[in-house]
């Protein structure tokens, strides 16, 4: 049975960040975003965070054998369609207070359980991590019975998440052709309190869900390090954890099949906390988002008020 540390909470919280530091410790291997190789690797070949295109990494392409007989043999539309049925944020609700699972959710599981099985065994890694980050998926994991499921829940100030909504970033596993995906800041601030609202209600199922705040984590990865891994089952020595520098981590060439450009840092990853929307978010939004996330922000631990600098 596949252990799988599933990373969720609404993007451009530091789930990468958080997946890159893991992916370094012993008995973790870190997958990426496996909800989007359907599309974008199965079917457009981008690139593996080895900077190989997918169709190319020798790790994805043992993965693909092992769980599939090859990638060649996934009907992609029906991932598409099944995803499309049951893994919407609308249909939280009902996948958390159905007493059984549907066929349709059964199934859709299935093709990440296989995906899960066989990157542990090639990786030889009992832990492996998603960090498809959307709260649907996570529910709908939650029915997968041959997976140990473990979510870590990270969470981001609002108002530095919505900041970061607003800005332009390219793809660049699409040569520059592409650019991701930008919101308004009061879009994201529902977004965030749907999102985050949707982990709560997992862990109330029984789930096992460790929430982390993404600014705590940063100011002491290594404690942060040490409690995750705690969380998922790994012992590690403190040898495990050198590549942790003052302000900067050391990273090795990683997999990852999808997700945020830093999954293509090899080297010295930076470790400073990013506060521009101290700055740069207005502040009629960053009042709006206080707002709408008031309630929220308040019970994660976060200051209502924060003046500009
Ligand atoms: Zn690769």
């Amino acid at each position: 049975m596949a252990q799988v540390l599933f990373l969720g909470g609404l993007g451009r919280s530091g789930t990468t960040l958080v997946e890159r530091l893991l992916g370094e410790l012993p008995g973790m291997c870190a997958l990426g975003e496996v909800v989007h190789l359907w599309q974008r690797d199965i079917r457009d070949d981008e690139r593996c965070g080895c900077g190989a295109r997918f169709s190319g990494c020798t790790f994805w392409r043992r993965v693909g054998e092992m769980a599939f007989n090859g990638w060649a043999n996934v009907d992609v539309d029906r991932v598409h369609a099944l995803r499309d049925a049951v893994e919407r944020t609308r249909h939280i609700p009902r996948l958390a207070s159905a007493a059984a699972a549907s066929d349709e959710v059964r199934e859709y599981a299935s093709y990440y359980s296989r995906v899960y099985a066989a990157a542990a065994e090639v990786s030889g890694s009992p832990v492996v991590v998603d960090s498809s980050k959307h709260s649907a998926l996570a529910h709908v994991l939650r029915w997968a019975g041959d997976i140990d499921l473990r979510v870590i829940h990270v969470v981001r100030d609002a108002r530095g998440v919505a900041y970061s909504w607003t800005k332009t970033v390219s793809r660049p596993e699409t040569d520059g052709a592409d650019e991701m995906t930008r919101y308004s800041p009061g879009r994201s601030a529902l977004l965030w309190n749907a999102h985050n609202a949707a982990f709560g209600l997992l862990a109330r199922r029984g789930v096992p869900v460790r929430r982390i705040r993404y600014e705590e984590f940063l100011a002491d990865p290594r404690a942060g390090l040490i409690r995750l891994a705690d969380f998922a089952g790994v012992t590690l020595r403190p040898e495990d954890l050198d590549f942790l520098r003052s302000d900067h981590a050391d990273l090795r060439v990683g997999h990852s099949a999808a997700g945020n450009p830093m999954r293509f840092t090899v080297g010295r990853l930076p470790l400073s906390r990013d506060d521009a929307w101290k700055r740069a978010l207005p502040s009629a939004q960053r009042r709006l988002v206080g707002a709408v996330c008031g309630p929220m922000l308040r019970a994660y631990g976060y200051p209502i008020n924060v003046e500009a600098r």
